[in-house]
């Protein structure tokens, strides 16, 4: 058989999309998930190689979420700028607010630095409000900003409905702060067989407010596997993906839905980062915990790697 290298050559962190046809498999994979919209087709890369469906970059973002002090925070970009990483990848980590100043001096340039959220619009009279307008996250280093993150959603109380994420994202577009926009079920909707639906009602609304996808990547988090150390199989985490794809091919458009990266995200570490990566609509991964230890965040970017091996 002939190596995986020769069969992907120049596999330069672009997706390696198979052929539509030859990809297609009559395997399904239902863990757990029933729902009226059960999917036609999950795909399979083709012998021998593992491939991305998708067109985009591998992508990896690390959610320090409300952890850190200026003294760990120091140590964990100094273990950032040491740590190897392959190059096919995005990187990105997402400070807390008060440390995003630190770590934009001190990190090096070739991770990206996001905020973990920002406010609807323009500043002004919101006293308390350190979620900084976006201009002024550009200014501090800025380039992404992570919304509907599900504990925004679910503890904070922000929602679709407002439309509270929906304005932050059209806000943080228009001042060219890219998103990372999150999506995803608790488990009594998973387990009530509501899983699409609910992901297909939170991608509508980012929808509604976005009129170019092209700086935006969704992250598929399950609420159920974040912080948990309850990680979705690959299989799960792939079925969603796939069915995510979709929506932007009915939705959207095939351009939109080959170009956008679909992140997974809950409770991703070095141990089950590459068995996931190696799934065909997993575009990279959003990692929360596993993010504030330098080398096995490190450990996660370069799980690209699983996507050029022969398997
Ligand atoms: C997250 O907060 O986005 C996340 C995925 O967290 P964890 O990796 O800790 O589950």
């Amino acid at each position: 058989m002939a190596a995986a290298s020769s069969l992907v050559p120049q596999f330069s962190g672009l997706a390696v999309e198979c052929e539509r046809a030859s990809c297609l498999s009559s395997t399904l994979f239902f863990h757990g998930v029933s729902s009226r919209r059960r999917l036609f087709s999950a795909r399979r890369a083709p012998r021998g190689v593992v491939a991305m469906a998708g067109t985009g970059k591998f992508f990896v973002g690390g959610n320090w979420k409300c952890n850190g002090t200026k003294d760990s925070i120091s140590k964990l970009v100094a273990d950032l700028n040491n740590a190897k990483l392959e190059n096919d990848v995005d990187v990105v980590v997402a400070p807390p607010f008060i440390y995003i100043d630190q770590v934009n001096n001190l990190l090096t340039d070739r991770i990206d630095i996001s905020a973990q959220n920002c406010w609807v619009g323009k500043g002004g009279a919101f006293t308390g409000e350190i979620r900084s307008r976006a201009e002024q996250l550009m200014d501090m280093g800025c380039k992404w900003v992570i919304l509907g993150h599900s504990e925004r959603r679910h503890i904070i109380g922000e929602d679709d409905q407002v439309p509270f994420i929906g304005k932050k994202t059209s806000y943080a577009l228009s001042q060219n702060l890219k998103v990372i926009a999150c999506i995803g079920e608790k488990l009594e909707e998973r387990e009530a067989g509501k899983t699409f639906d609910v992901c297909f009602q939170q991608m509508q609304a980012f929808a509604d407010s976005i009129t170019s996808w092209e700086n935006v990547v969704i992250a598929y988090e399950p609420v159920w596997a974040i912080g948990t150390g309850k990680v979705a199989t690959p299989e799960q985490a792939q079925e969603v993906h796939v069915a995510v794809r979709d929506w932007f091919k009915k939705n959207i458009s095939a351009e939109v839905a080959s170009s956008t990266r679909i992140i997974y995200g809950g409770s991703v570490n070095g141990s089950n980062c590459s068995e996931l990566a190696k799934q065909g609509d997993i575009d990279g991964f959003l990692v929360g915990g596993a993010s504030l230890k330098g080398p096995e965040f490190a450990t996660i970017v370069n799980s690209v790697t699983s996507k050029k091996v022969a398997v």
